[in-house]
Parts: structure tokens; C-alpha cells; sequence
């Protein structure tokens, strides 16, 4: 297992610093340590205090992973001078190791995270061990001392950064005022990674993407992989910033991003098997006229954009089980509404399928002592308004409040115009099948 390491300040709000370091490292595979050099008491409204880590502490945590084989560090925060030449010294007998240094100078309200001296040992002592420096502009203007205003003048510094010893700089250009664009210089070539501005502030970024740098190094991505590699992700990974209270800076995850991702391959993965499984099957009889509609829902689903279906339904021809599409997400209010109401009560049944009325399918139903729940649809058009996927909800949201178990079929004998439905529920496609073999006339 690869090993990375973070000296940086530790944000109990897990929003930048050390927390968001490890998260970006095991996301990606990775084990990640740490040394806080300090903790930065904030929360989405900003830094209130700084406390350094006690020194004896520092340098006994950085003896001890000292032991460790470690394939990439990552130095953020470094509070004070004293943080520096510790760092420095672990740096020496590891050559080759990547190196990528965040020279954080300020929170973004303004509270100085290093100080003076910090700084300048930074430079002198760090710099020319790094692989990697991730200044912004303003720190990119402090350090260089010249005002950058545009794409030439962070040209400028890149080279003046340079000569200052680290193998390549990245300078970010979140504060420019057309398009945020980050430019890679190594001496070569200039790359540069250009994207939409996002109009909320988040907090975090800079650690996110310079442990994401380390991490593609560690991995044995060349620098300008390593680097577009990077700037790829921090697109998705800006895009899935969240609040964690009403007000305040938003945050961003690595893990929680991908996770996101993972949850949706896997429901339409399940999708994609069970398509495979029914046509083999073939339960031709419970196909109502209006077409079956299969949905399946992530885990914690709060809208129809998070219940995947297949477009167009699930038809009959000559037969045989008709499926055209693969499934998609957001395709199916029919489905999506009545399962997630569902799943507001029992968050665990997270598949439905609308089959064809047959009283022969609710006796077998009953017989297999499945939990059976019938609705007047008619009565209930009569005394709500509104359009008919939204009566849905309310209905299996009242018939969910008086249920003493969680229900496998909440069936109605149809209305007006409508078909009589009936709505198996299970926890995933496998067992949703598995009922439906039970069931079929
Ligand atoms: N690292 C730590 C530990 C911090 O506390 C902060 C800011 O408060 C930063 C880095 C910089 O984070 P931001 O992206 O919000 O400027």
C-alpha cells in the first residue's frame, strides 16, 4: 500500500487542512498520515484562533512515521519557522520522494496561518526540495513581491518562482476576474487548465488540489498528467461542494464525490443485470397495459433525478418482455414519486416495480404472508387535487403512516382513465424479482 504523508494545520471542521488531505488520499486509493502543525479552531464562517502544535509533539509524531516508507508529502500550513526546519530535515533522506508544497499564507478571512520568518524559511529551506509549489495569486504576489493582475503577470511569477529551487510551479488563478485559470510552468512549456467560475465560496480548494498533485506524483503520473489529472477532478469536486450548516463557506469532498459516483454505478449496474434476469424470466403477465416502469433509487434519494429506470418502460411483443433502453436516471415520475415517498418511511426498500392488476397476484401474495395494502385511487381523486403522480405520493405516504409493517404491494382497483396498478416494493432488483416469481399467475 502506498503511503502518503500531510504536514499541514488541522481544521476540525474537516473543511481544508490535514482532514481534507486524508480524505483526497484514501479516495484515491491511497493511506494517508499526517503531523497537524497546528489547529485552526473554524467552521464555515471562518478561523476564530490558531493553536501550534507543542513541538515536542511535532517532532515526536514526525519520528516516528519517519519510519515509515513514505511515496509522497504534501506540506500545507506551516505556522512558524520552527515547523519548517523539522520539515526540512525529514525532507533530506528522501530524495525522489514527490514533494508538493501548498505555501498557505492567510484563511480567507484574512487570519495569518504563517508567520513572517515561517515564511521565509519556507522559501529558502522547502522550496528547493519540492517537486511541486501551489501558490495562488495572492501568495504567488507575496512572495514574488509584484502585482499580478492577469495570465502574463502569473507567467512572470511562475518564472521568478522557479528560480527559487522547486522542479515545477503551479500558480491557481481563483482570484483572477475573468475565468479562475491555473497555469503548470516547469521551465518548459506553459500548460494552463481554464474553467467556469463557480459562484460560491468554498472552502478547502487549495488543499484539495495540491493533495490531489501529490497523490497522481505518488501514483508515477508524469507532471503534466499528474497536473490535468488533477484539475479534472477539482471540476467534479467543485460542482459537489455542499453546506454543512444554513450559511457559511461551502465545503468539498473527495470521498463524498466519489461516492456520489459509486452509488449511481451501482444502481444502474443492478439496473443493467436485472434487465438481463427478467428478459430470461420473461413474467409476460404482469405487464400492464401501461407499460411496467422498474426504478431503483440511491441510497438516501431526495428527488426523481436520484431514481434510475428504463426510458420507455417495460413493454410486451409477441410474448415476450420487451425492454428498449438502458436505464438512466430522472426518466420515471410513475415510479420515482411513489418509491421515494415509500422510501421516506423505510429508507431501505429502494426498488419498485408498477405490474398489472390480476386479483390472482394479490391472493398468491397474501398466501406468501407478504404485507398487502390496498387504496381507493377512486375515492381519493375525488377528494384531492392535483396532478396524478403527485396523489401518488400523498398515497403511499398516508397508506405508509398506517402500515404496522412496511408493505410489499400497495395495489388500487384504477379510476377513471387510470389502470388498476400494482406497486411491489423491495430492497434492491434481485429481490424485487424474486417477489414477482412469487407472485405471477
Ligand atoms: N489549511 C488550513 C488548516 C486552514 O485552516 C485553512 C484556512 O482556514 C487553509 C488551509 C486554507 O483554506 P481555504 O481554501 O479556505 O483558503
Amino acid at each position: 500500500m502506498k503511503t502518503l504523508l500531510t504536514i499541514a494545520g488541522y481544521d476540525p471542521s474537516s473543511g481544508a487542512g490535514i482532514v481534507r488531505d486524508m480524505d483526497t488520499f484514501f479516495s484515491l486509493g491511497l493511506h494517508g498520515v499526517s503531523v497537524p502543525t497546528c489547529t485552526v479552531i473554524q467552521g464555515p464562517k471562518g478561523v476564530q484562533n490558531i493553536y501550534p502544535t507543542p513541538m515536542k509533539q511535532f517532532k515526536e509524531m514526525m519520528c516516528t512515521l519517519g519510519e515509515l516508507p513514505v511515496e509522497g508529502i504534501k506540506i500545507g500550513v506551516a505556522c512558524n519557522a520552527g515547523y519548517v526546519r523539522e520539515a526540512a530535515t525529514f525532507l533530506k533522506n528522501r530524495e525522489g520522494v514527490p514533494v508538493v508544497i501548498d505555501p498557505v499564507l492567510s484563511a480567507k478571512n484574512g487570519t495569518l496561518l504563517i508567520d513572517e520568518a515561517g515564511l521565509r524559511n519556507m522559501v529558502g529551506r522547502l522550496f528547493p526540495m519540492a517537486a511541486v509549489i501551489t501558490p495562488n495569486i495572492e501568495e504567488a504576489s507575496r512572495i514574488c513581491g509584484m502585482t499580478i493582475k492577469g495570465i502574463s503577470d502569473m507567467k512572470t511569477a511562475a518564472e521568478s518562482l522557479l528560480r527559487m529551487g522547486p522542479a515545477a510551479v503551479v500558480i491557481k488563478g481563483g482570484h483572477l476576474n475573468t475565468n479562475p485559470t491555473d497555469i503548470l510552468y516547469d521551465g518548459g512549456e506553459f500548460v494552463s487548465w481554464e474553467r467556469k467560475r463557480i459562484d460560491r465560496v468554498i472552502h478547502g480548494t487549495g488543499c484539495s488540489f495540491s493533495s490531489l498533485l501529490v497523490s497522481f506524483l505518488a501514483l508515477g503520473y508524469g507532471l503534466k498528467d499528474a497536473f490535468l489529472e488533477s484539475e479534472e477532478l477539482m471540476e467534479g469536486i467543485l460542482r459537489a461542494g455542499y453546506r454543512i450548516d444554513k450559511e457559511g463557506y461551502f465545503y468539498m469532498s473527495t470521498g463524498v464525490m466519489m461516492a456520489a459516483g459509486a452509488k449511481r454505478w451501482n444502481v444502474i449496474k443492478a439496473l443493467q443485470e436485472a434487465k438481463a434476469r427478467l428478459l430470461m424470466l420473461n413474467p409476460v403477465e404482469l405487464v400492464p397495459d401501461v407499460q411496467m416502469d422498474l426504478g431503483y433509487a440511491i441510497e438516501g434519494a431526495e428527488g426523481v433525478e436520484d431514481v434510475a429506470a428504463f426510458p420507455g418502460g417495460i413493454g410486451r411483443y409477441e410474448g415476450k418482455i420487451r425492454i428498449s433502453g438502458d436505464p438512466v436516471f430522472g426518466v420515471s415520475c410513475h415510479i420515482a414519486r411513489p418509491l421515494l415517498a415509500y422510501m421516506r418511511h423505510c429508507p431501505r426498500s429502494r426498488a419498485c416495480a408498477n405490474l398489472c392488476y390480476d386479483e390472482i397476484v394479490i391472493r398468491k401474495a397474501k398466501q406468501r404472508k407478504m404485507e398487502v395494502v390496498f387504496f381507493d385511487r377512486m375515492k381519493d381523486m375525488d377528494r384531492k387535487s392535483g396532478t396524478e403522480t403527485g396523489n401518488l405520493d400523498v398515497l403511499v405516504d398516508s397508506v405508509m403512516g398506517r402500515a404496522k409493517r412496511a408493505p410489499d404491494i400497495i395495489y388500487d382497483k384504477g379510476a377513471m382513465g387510470k389502470e388498476a396498478v400494482v406497486r411491489l416494493f423491495a430492497k434492491d432488483p434481485v429481490e424485487l424479482m424474486q417477489k414477482m416469481e412469487m407472485i405471477r399467475p
